[in-house]
């Protein structure tokens, strides 16, 4: 099965833009957040696709038209943090507060529980496992937060499975549902969404979704906004990941919706066998 998510944020939260790292400096970026998500729903409604939306707290606050939308069209809402900071800096007790005012945003505007979530950056880490036990107590019950390749941020590089599996902290239960690797030149690598997704050729994309058993695949708004301004205090690095293949990102990205079938979490959950997952211990 494949499964398709978008972390919901502005064109601007990179967690390596110094000028853009609160709540105050993004009040100082253009809105382009309501343009996306209309070309999003578009491509859903060509492709015949469901996707899970993991929502910032802060779009919640500033937008509740786009989580009444997201909900009112039928995709799935999950949490994905209130500031967008990296968990691995964060403390226990502040990595709580900010679920949990996220999940209290989403859960005020929808009426319905949120039980999905993903981090900032996939910045769990295999130093950050009280991460799982803290959004456990606030009623999540699915994880899509392992990214099992190096990054510049976070990156779960030894993580022991490819498929969805249980996670076991301290007796807790999480089901996680880990980013997709492929093996290339020797490395395990990422394809299946945001930088990756556009500096791949399609070919390449179509060849490595074919032959998994699993995909989940992750995208931004931003991911297919070429007209985005660029941001020129921004390293090299940072540009190149940020700004490199926007320009065919939303014909590639609805040609991989065509050629395979995607669904969201709650679908996929009703149909994989969990009671044979891998239980991974932490
Ligand atoms: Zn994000």
């Amino acid at each position: 099965m494949k499964i398709l998510t978008f972390d919901i944020e502005e064109w601007f939260h990179l967690l390596d833009n110094n000028l853009a790292n609160t709540e105050t400096s993004w009040e100082t970026y253009e809105v382009r957040i309501h343009k996306n998500m209309e070309r999003i729903y578009k491509i859903l409604d060509e492709t015949n696709t469901q996707a899970t939306f993991f929502c910032l707290g802060w779009i919640a606050k500033k937008y509740p038209e786009i989580i009444k939308q997201i909900d009112q069209l039928g995709y799935e809402i999950g949490c994905h943090s209130d500031q967008h900071q990296l968990v691995y800096e964060l403390s226990p007790a502040l990595f709580k507060r900010d679920t949990e005012v996220a999940i209290n945003r989403l859960e005020d505007i929808l009426g319905k529980k949120i039980k999905s979530y993903r981090a900032p950056c996939f910045s769990f880490t295999s130093e950050t496992p009280w991460a799982f036990e803290v959004l456990a107590s606030l009623g999540i019950t699915h994880d899509s937060s392992i990214f099992p390749s190096a990054r510049i941020q976070g990156g779960y590089v030894n993580f022991p499975s490819k498929m969805p599996s249980i996670l076991n902290c301290n007796g807790i239960h999480i089901k996680e549902i880990p980013i997709t690797t492929t093996k290339f030149l020797g490395q395990n690598i990422v394809f299946s969404g945001g930088g990756y997704f556009r500096l791949f050729p399609y070919s390449f994309i179509h060849y490595w979704t074919k032959k998994q058993d699993f995909v989940m695949a992750y995208m931004h708004p931003r991911d297919l906004d070429a007209d985005q301004p660029m941001i020129n205090e921004l390293s090299l690095s940072r540009k190149f990941k940020s700004y490199y293949g926007l320009n065919t990102a939303e014909a590639k990205f609805k040609k991989w919706l065509t050629d395979f079938k995607f669904t969201d979490i709650r679908e996929f959950d009703k149909n994989f066998d969990w009671n044979n997952a891998k239980i991974i211990n932490l």
